[in-house]
């Protein structure tokens, strides 16, 4: 893995506000790792990415930790699968989502990335969340790295070379 980009959120409307941008730049195939500890903002952001891809506020995003799978059309027609694998034991259940159908022709956020196949890592964007808090401040630390080297132009071109 190879760190593209890193940036902080002070607050809920700043993670909001990254998670739309990233919605500009994503295709089918994409797998979007989400990382970082329980609470870490994982959902928040996948709510957002996926009610900006959406085009409406409006779309309940509930967290798929308990339904482990949750399924949106994006406007261009394009299936968001959001899914949470915090509960998953192994490989086979994992294989029992059937997301990897799904992979080629969709959007795949994935939440509790570690238990994902180690194949998928190949072609996903990690996108790892860190709170902090400096006394005065707190929010959110964002790192994303990727393997595939293709990620790290589409990255810049949403957010500037560094
Ligand atoms: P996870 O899915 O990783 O368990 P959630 O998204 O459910 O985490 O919860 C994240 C929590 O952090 C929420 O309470 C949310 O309001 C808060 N939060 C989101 N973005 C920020 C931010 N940039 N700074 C501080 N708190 C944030
Ligand atoms: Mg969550």
């Amino acid at each position: 893995m190879t760190e593209i980009y890193r940036t902080t959120l002070p607050d809920e409307t700043a993670t909001q506000q990254f998670a739309a941008a990233l919605a500009q730049g994503i295709m089918p195939g994409d797998l979007l790792a989400l990382a970082g500890d329980l609470g870490a903002g994982k959902t928040t952001f996948a709510r957002a990415l996926i009610r900006a891809a959406c085009g409406s506020t409006e779309v309940e995003v509930p967290s798929p930790t308990f339904t482990l799978v949750q399924t949106y059309t994006a406007v261009d027609g394009t299936e968001i699968f959001h899914t949470d694998l915090y509960r998953l034991k192994g490989p086979d259940d994992i294989e029992d989502l059937g997301l990897e159908d799904e992979r080629g022709a969709s959007i795949l956020l994935v939440e509790w990335p570690d238990r994902m196949p180690a194949d998928w890592w190949a072609d996903a964007l990690k996108i790892e969340f860190l709170h902090y808090a400096d006394g005065e401040n707190d929010g959110l630390g964002v790192t994303v790295s990727a393997e595939s080297p293709s990620w790290q132009g589409r990255v810049d071109a949403l957010f500037g070379p560094r």
